[in-house]
């Protein structure tokens, strides 16, 4: 059994905006913790290579010395006098040299960095002396808490295997300066966190704007709606009960033909809104073909010379190219031109005319709609667009839905095109639309 549960507006874009923080937050920890770990990883790796040529730059005199002591000690122990040399002074880099039967012909006790005697880190290492291996080895290990670097360099004289060197050199520097990473790593991370919070948070806020805008701009929508049936059916419910308590038939007629006008009004609403709301859903998804405009727009006019002759308007249409094609959706561009058309007819004076051209500029077609009707007021201008805005006068001489507009400009704007407005009150209007030219 599954179960759903109701949840408010507010408390979805609350859970979202909550997941969205988690959701920011961990990317952003990750990301803090991959870059400053990753600093550490090459700032160690960077340390240890130049401590191993610290080593390896030792080696370049201490390599061919050693091979010289171990030849003088080969001779030596052939007279059974061996002997080996210690220093016992401090060196940066510390080495002893193991013949190739582990004895100890050179030895350093003393390393920079490291308090007392080293020989028994070299008694110990001793082990690496006996078996080196063809290459030179690393190795780290500590003393008295301390880390030392252990280059192991296996000694060959005409390809035969004489001895081991093995050099120390302490890692005290290198473990300061990641002591010291670290501390700043911590501070730095810290500080990081502090930021990734107030990040996610304006991140959230940030992402879930469109949304909010997109909600309120539903919300509005239902509230204009709602306003704009509320009149209509308040004036139908005052017809309908005039027609149910009169008794004349001809006056009962009378008001159910106003109840039947009301009626058709709010089905013209309903139409509108529901275009409006798929217009909405359907943004960028609509079907697009090569449409001739010219054909398009004579149709209309064809349609609507009757309602054009019914209010004593003329329509007339001009051509400069009637061979102009675009590419976009008949069906859409065809409500757009009837709603200019009719707006045109319908904002005329009587024996009023309206003017349709069509002309190609460049790569652009300009399609123009002009009346001399009644014009539109200068303060209207601006909100001609908006949905459900109606003229003054328009509201009280003609019946519309202030819808017309808001439909026609989104379907301007689904076509990538512009719509312009020319008025003047008392004189008429032009509406120009321009919509860019297929690409052959
Ligand atoms: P409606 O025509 O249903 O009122 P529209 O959205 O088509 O809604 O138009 C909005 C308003 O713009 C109209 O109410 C009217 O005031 C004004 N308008 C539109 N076209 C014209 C025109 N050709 N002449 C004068 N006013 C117009």
């Amino acid at each position: 059994m599954s179960k759903v549960v109701a949840q408010s507006e507010k408390t979805l874009l609350q859970r979202t905006e909550r997941q969205l923080i988690l959701w920011f937050a961990f990317a952003l920890v990750i990301f803090a913790a991959l870059l400053l770990g990753s600093i550490y990883y090459v700032l160690q790796n960077s340390l240890l290579q130049t401590s191993y040529q610290e080593v390896e730059r030792e080696w370049q005199q201490k390599v061919p010395e050693a091979l010289h002591i171990l030849q003088e000690h080969d001779g030596e122990s052939n007279t059974s006098s061996s002997s080996s040399s210690v220093d016992t002074a401090p060196e940066d880099v510390a080495t002893w040299v193991f013949s190739a039967h582990g004895e100890v012909v050179r030895a350093d006790y003393s390393l920079a960095h490291v308090t007392g005697s080293v020989k028994t880190l070299f008694q110990g290492a001793s082990q690496y002396a006996k078996h080196p291996g063809p290459t030179i080895r690393w190795e780290i290990v500590s003393l008295r808490d301390a880390n030392i670097l252990l280059g192991i360099h296996p000694l060959y004289q005409k390809n035969t295997w004489v001895g081991t060197l093995i050099s120390a050199y302490s890692l005290a520097a290198m473990q300061q300066t990641m002591h010291v990473f670290v501390t700043v790593d911590i501070e730095l991370g810290l500080a990081s966190l502090i930021l990734i919070i107030i990040l996610t948070f304006t991140l959230a806020r940030r992402s879930l704007r469109p949304v909010r805008h997109a909600l309120q701009r539903q919300r509005n929508f239902v509230n204009d709606a709602a306003h704009e049936l509320r009149t209509p059916l308040t004036i139908l419910r005052g017809n309908l009960e005039l027609a149910h308590m009169e008794s004349s038939p001809a006056l009962m007629k009378e008001a159910i033909k106003l109840s039947l006008t009301d009626v058709d009004y709010i089905s013209d609403v309903v139409s509108s809104l529901s275009t409006l709301a798929r217009y909405g859903l359907q943004s960028g998804g609509m079907k697009v073909a090569s449409v001739n405009v010219s054909e398009v727009l004579t149709r209309c006019v064809q349609d609507l010379t009757l309602f054009a002759s019914q209010q004593g308007v003329s329509l007339e249409i001009s051509m400069a190219d009637s061979t102009a094609v675009i590419q976009g959706n008949a069906a859409q561009l065809r409500q757009l031109f009837v709603i200019l058309l009719e707006n045109a007819v319908k904002y005329n004076v009587p024996n009023g005319a309206v003017e349709v051209s069509v002309s190609k500029k460049g790569d652009f077609l300009h399609v123009s709609v002009q009346d001399h009707g009644i014009g539109i007021p200068a303060d209207d201008l601006p909100h001609i667009f908006d949905r459900f805005y109606r003229g003054e006068q328009s509201r009280q001489e003609q019946s519309g839905s202030g819808i017309g507009l808001a439909i026609a400009e989104w379907i301007v704007e689904n076509h990538n095109g512009r719509i312009e407005v020319f008025s003047e009150s008392g004189k008429g209007s032009t509406f120009t639309v321009t919509l860019p030219l297929a690409t052959p």
